[in-house]
């Protein structure tokens, strides 16, 4: 038996079979490596092995406490392990939840999932709007065959009403469905929408913030086909479906679905791969598609359905505009249009939204008598002032100091806050407006998740005026009366040099712009920004996505970047910066690259230290797919080969985040 084990190391192990025990590809086992025993998945049944009989061991247990892994889901794992270029051991065996790889046995009584197997009981909300109706019957007709689609709705759209409708046919035909989102635990109205839409059925959640029982319980139910709707983050992709019918990926243009460590795929691409496998439709929808599904949509890759209108009825997009900063006045970050937007709101018991992407009291506390700014002493990155508990913290590893009465250099006493977070907006708005009850919802606020799906609770049923907060409000949230949102500086991300910062920013705008006039009320979008005539917020206020992505497509055509290219990135992190170019530079050379692949030169991170840690990186250009993973196979086999000393590499395919 060829045995795949959880090891930092490109290959498989094989051992022998206990006499009179039935193995096949896809059980798990236990094994012992080294003085350690450890759990398995067999990859090979039928292969003849180098390993001397004398030495070789045989398999301790064979682990029947839960389904053998499907082929189907091998595969995956195959790709997976192949595509991102990690062992296939840690890929296999790290995509089961902690239960399953430990050593132990189950507990006996693994949870319940409520619900019935094979219910299929369909109580819909809203009848269909003549837009949903005909997307439901567009996505409908190709259940049974592989049809990638790009359900492409405005915000309020009403997009999940179509995917309950879609997963209500998949249902009756005694087949499951797998839906994935960027972040479940808080958007619990999401997974009551789902609960209200089929009560009867069993219903399979995954997230990483589930209790290990509850993870396992419900990913035994999806593997053994009980549950017959899975609703989780990414990870719920790494579950085996046997009767997989239907995949959605909610918001897909979202980061969060790209693992940024270990394996580091991205859910999307993956469940685009999987529903080939699996030969069933995969819904990728947004309201702000990301460029590489609109790319593919252009090149006829992918179906685009639109869904052009608010669902509910009289609701429309808001009127948004931009408040050109060079013209106005600003008093405390807040120029008069927007504050008398607020204050017309609060006379008219309605919400406001304010958004600032950056959460703490400012950024930056500096002394203007020398220009010392307060820094992370482990991060390339400074300290960001917190006034409500007066400490200093980094938002890169979490250090965190008190706050100095003087500066360090000079010894003036008058350390001043620069620039502007939550908190701070949160103060002003309180000075300005007495009386108006002022809700800030961002990271810090959310530390304690209870409180915070309370607070969401509470402001949807009109429990607050005023609402302060970072994209982590752009998300999904539905706040029935909030008809007006202020964005108040959006222009650094415009400045940026990284390629993929104005999709980013399109997509963050348009959707906390999405959060107003959700109902009849008519919603209201201000943007503060110096630069007014920018295509992106042009673009923006005539809600015309399409124009922007095909001019970001073409920028980024003729700049040579994704997605006309494929992009991978080596990267090495050691306590000196000099190690980590080393080890680069020498990767570099030692694997000559094919002609088709473009190898640059290796350059320190923007935020070259983080945690303590010197980071720099390598990154890698193709036209040729093909190319660019024949060459990285190659390049992981030697590293892998020669364990580095005193620094930690990865690669990363398709990397988005460069800092
Ligand atoms: P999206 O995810 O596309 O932004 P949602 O699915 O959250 O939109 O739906 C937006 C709002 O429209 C929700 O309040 C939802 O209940 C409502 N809605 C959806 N479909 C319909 C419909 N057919 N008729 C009336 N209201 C609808
Ligand atoms: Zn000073
Ligand atoms: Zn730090």
């Amino acid at each position: 038996m060829r045995i795949a084990l959880d090891v930092p190391l490109p290959r498989l192990f094989d051992y022998a079979v206990p006499s009179g025990a039935e193995l096949a590809c896809g059980d798990r086992v236990t094994v012992q490596l080294g003085r350690r025993n450890q759990t398995g998945v067999v990859i090979e049944a039928d292969i003849t092995t180098d390993v001397a009989a004398a030495r070789l061991k045989s398999i301790i247990d064979v682990r029947g406490d839960a389904p053998r892994l499907p082929a189907d889901w091998l595969e995956l794992m195959r790709f997976l392990s192949s595509y991102y270029q990690r062992p296939l051991g840690e890929t296999v065996v790290g995509a089961l939840p902690p239960r399953l790889r430990s050593v132990k046995p189950l507990p006996r009584k693994p949870l319940q999932l409520a619900g019935e197997p094979g219910a299929s009981d369909f109580v819909p909300l809203h009848a269909l709007t003549a837009e949903q109706a005909r997307l439901v019957d567009a996505i409908g007709a190709k259940l049974g065959t592989f049809a990638p689609v790009l359900l492409h709705g405005v915000t309020g759209s009403g997009k999940t009403e179509v995917y309950l409708s879609l997963i209500a046919r998949v249902l009756a035909r005694g087949a499951q469905a797998l839906v994935l989102v960027p972040e479940i635990s808080l958007t619990p109205q999401l997974e009551a929408r789902f609960r209200e839409a089929f009560p009867r059925t069993r219903l399979a959640l995954m997230h990483s913030g589930l209790e290990d029982v509850a993870r396992t319980s419900a990913w035994l139910a999806a593997a053994r086909g009980e549950a017959s709707l899975v609703l989780g983050t990414r990870l719920a992709l790494l579950a085996p479906l046997p009767r997989l019918a239907l995949i959605v990926v909610d918001e897909e243009h979202d980061s969060s679905f790209k693992q940024q460590e270990g394996l580091r795929y991205s859910a999307r691409d993956a469940a685009v791969y999987r529903a080939k496998l699996a030969g069933c439709p995969v819904i990728l929808g947004s309201a702000t598609p990301s460029l590489e599904s609109w790319y593919n949509f252009r090149q006829g890759r992918y179906q685009r359905l639109e869904l052009a209108q608010r669902a509910a009825a009289g609701a429309q997009l808001p009127v948004v505009r931009t408040i050109d900063l060079r013209e106005q006045a600003r008093d405390d970050g807040f120029t008069p249009p927007v504050l008398a937007a607020i204050a017309e709101r609060l006379k008219r018991g309605e919400q406001s939204l304010v958004f600032i992407n950056r959460r703490g009291y400012a950024p930056v506390l500096t002394c203007e008598a020398c220009g010392w700014c307060a820094a992370c002493g482990r991060c390339t990155a400074h300290l960001v002032l917190h006034a409500a508990d007066r400490r200093l913290r980094c938002h890169h590893c979490g250090a965190e100091e008190g706050i100095r009465r003087s500066c360090p250099t000079c010894g003036n006493v008058d350390l001043k806050p620069m620039g502007r977070g939550t908190q701070r907006v949160e103060e002003t708005l309180a000075g300005r407006f007495p009386g108006a009850r002022i809700v800030r919802i961002d990271r810090d606020s959310a530390r304690r998740r209870n409180a915070l799906v309370r607070t969401l609770e509470g402001l949807r049923r009109g429990e607050g005026d005023i609402l302060v907060g970072t994209q982590l409000l752009a998300k999904g949230h539905d706040f029935p009366q909030l008809t007006f949102v202020a964005v108040l500086n959006a222009d650094a991300a415009l400045l940026s040099t990284d390629y993929r910062s104005g999709e980013r920013l399109y997509a963050v705008l348009a959707q906390v712009a999405g959060r107003a006039g959700r109902r009849r009320e008519r919603g209201e979008v201000m943007i503060q920004t110096r630069y007014p005539d920018h295509p992106l917020f042009q673009a923006l206020l005539q809600h015309d996505f399409a124009r922007f992505a095909d001019s970001q497509l073409d920028e980024r055509r003729r700049a040579g970047f994704p997605p006309y290219v494929f992009e991978a990135a080596l990267r090495a992190e050691a306590t000196e910066l000099a190690h980590a170019m080393a080890f680069l530079s020498a990767a570099r050379t030692r694997v000559e690259p094919p002609e088709a692949v473009r190898v640059f030169d290796p350059i320190p991170n923007i935020i070259t230290r983080r945690a303590g840690w010197e980071r720099a990186q390598l990154v890698m250009q193709s036209g040729s797919r093909p190319a660019l993973q024949d060459y990285l196979a190659r390049l992981s086999a030697t590293l892998f080969e020669e364990p580095a000393r005193s620094v930690r590499w990865h690669l990363d395919v398709d990397p988005i985040e460069f800092d």
